[in-house]
């Protein structure tokens, strides 16, 4: 399924020699081509243990753990692990068209032609070799590699509402439970609050999990908890006696071969939601995982801007050779992570610029244009656009949204309700509220986008006030949705510029 006219991704891809994405299977208007969700493995044994970051929403929790499953079984073929050749269904009737004194003949023959096999591993021999009998070293633990740790880059449950139904498959599956790795919610106490996000606070998701299908940190906190600078890592047990420790018992990860291992540095990148991390891989091609604080295309929602800026800059300076983010595509060489993150922060930028210019405008009188002036204009400029794109398509076009001819007069109707909300309603003149701004800043009257958009705005509306530059009052004033007019006055937030002069003058 593809949305839009975004690029098409596959549903799981090896990026690079030690990462490899599953796609949450969860595409849409915000999520994208859906929840990227990475494993990270050392590249030198496919039965090395791994690192999951993120997973996907709960409605797609079933969809996304089979891919998962159906990856780990593919690693645990490549490894050489195949117990499950004969474990499974087709081997088993395979196996029943052999006559009864043959088959332990037949088994012993694959096992010896497998040890043969210059691709064998010494897990293999291990399993396979001679006199150890294959089934008796048979554990269920083997058959598929371990997830060791899972990372959680922030707290939306596109990336943590697969988890329960994942841990559980895990453990029916035989396979060691893990860790889950989160930075704690430094808003805990106000997503508690709010009926919207307590779904998403830390509580919560600690609630929805199974209990005894992972490594607790303590009886009180299910979550290992993230601080800025922890180091997360694998180490491929093959190589394990390679690892050496320094006298204060810390780990000398670079004297393990960069094959053998992968290891995550956490970092607090704030703005997206407060609990978002982006974390640096060491080895290969150095990529930061970004979460929701990058996209592959396309711009993301912030809760909080000042701070949101902030870890954009963290990451720039970073200079990353490859940005993962949690939708869309990955983002190869370092110019272009370079030029995308530098995009993201100019695109703020002039965001900021223009919402102030408008406000700004708005307080100097506007050319001695009215708020009702400025509507009905972009109301007319997009009844324009729709014609002009209709005449484009041709005459057999068939378009429910082909609009009637403007009369003389247009959007009367809409002219006189919002004349009628001016004069009787309270609003300070040269205020304008979220809704008029939005439609101006984005020439629309898709809810859906403004409702989206909105939020941003207000993002950077707190912004500038903090800053000094504008001000927020209530006034009395009238609804404006998809197009229509309300015909009450409703008690309204409503932003007015008050320029870098007076803001010295406050101080
Ligand atoms: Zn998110």
């Amino acid at each position: 399924m593809v949305i839009g006219n975004l690029e098409r991704l596959s549903d799981v891809e090896k990026l690079s020699a030690h990462v490899t994405r599953l796609l949450g299977q969860n595409p849409g208007l915000m999520t994208l081509q859906g929840t990227n969700s990475y494993l990270l493995q050392p590249p030198s044994n496919p039965h090395a243990p791994l690192i999951l970051i993120d997973t996907s929403s709960p409605h797609t929790a079933t969809q996304y753990i089979d891919l998962l499953m159906t990856h780990l079984h593919h690693l645990a073929l490549e490894s050489g692990t195949r117990e499950t050749h004969f474990e499974s269904a087709y081997a088993q009737a395979s196996l029943k068209n052999l006559p009864e004194d043959k088959v332990d003949e037949v088994k012993a023959s694959i096992v010896e032609n497998r040890s043969k096999d210059p691709r064998h591993t010494e897990i293999e021999l291990l399993e396979y070799g001679p006199g150890s009998g294959w089934k008796s070293t048979y554990t269920k633990e083997r058959k598929l590699p371990n997830i060791d740790h899972i990372i959680l880059t922030h707290r939306h449950l596109d990336h943590v509402g697969a988890l329960p139904l994942l841990l559980k498959t895990l453990k029916e599956k035989g396979c060691n439970i893990p860790k889950i790795w989160k930075l704690p919610s430094p808003d805990e106490e106000q997503l508690a609050l709010n009926e919207k996000d307590r779904p998403t606070s830390d509580a919560e998701i600690w609630n929805s999990l199974p209990k005894g299908t992972y490594h607790s940190f303590s009886p009180f906190q299910p979550f290992h908890p993230i601080i800025p600078g922890l180091m997360i890592s694998i180490i491929d047990p093959v190589y394990k006696h390679l690892l050496r420790h320094d006298k204060d018992g810390r780990p000398k990860w670079n004297e393990v071969p960069e094959i053998a291992r992968v290891s995550l540095r956490c970092l607090k990148t704030p703005g997206h939601t407060q609990d978002s991390i982006s974390l640096v891989m060491l080895e290969g091609e150095k990529g930061v995982f970004t979460g929701d604080t990058v996209l592959g295309s396309g711009t993301t929602h912030f809760s909080d801007l000042a701070s949101y800026m902030t870890s954009l800059r963290t990451l720039l300076a970073l200079k990353p050779n490859v940005l993962y983010p949690a939708h869309g595509p990955h983002i190869a060489k370092a110019e272009k992570a370079k030029a995308h993150l530098q995009n993201y922060i100019t695109h703020r930028q002039q965001r900021e610029d223009e919402i102030l210019s408008i406000l700004q405008k708005s307080a100097e009188g506007n050319d001695g244009k009215t708020v009702v002036d400025t509507i009905i204009e972009m109301k007319i400029q997009l009844h324009q656009k729709l014609e002009e794109e209709n005449d484009a398509k041709g005459p057999l076009m068939f378009d429910r949204r082909k609009p009637k001819k403007l009369s003389d007069n247009p959007f009367e109707d809409e002219r006189k309700a919002l004349e009628k909300a001016e004069q009787d309603g309270s609003r300070p003149a040269k205020a304008l509220p979220l809704s008029v701004l939005v439609r101006i800043l984005y020439k629309s009257e898709d809810e859906k986008l403004l409702t989206a958009a909105g939020k941003n705005v207000v993002a950077h509306l707190v912004k500038l006030e903090q800053e000094g530059k504008v001000r927020k009052l209530t006034g009395k004033w009238c609804k404006l949705i998809a197009g229509t007019v309300g015909e009450k006055l409703e008690d309204i937030e409503v932003w007015e510029y008050i320029g870098e002069k007076e803001h010295m003058k406050v101080e």
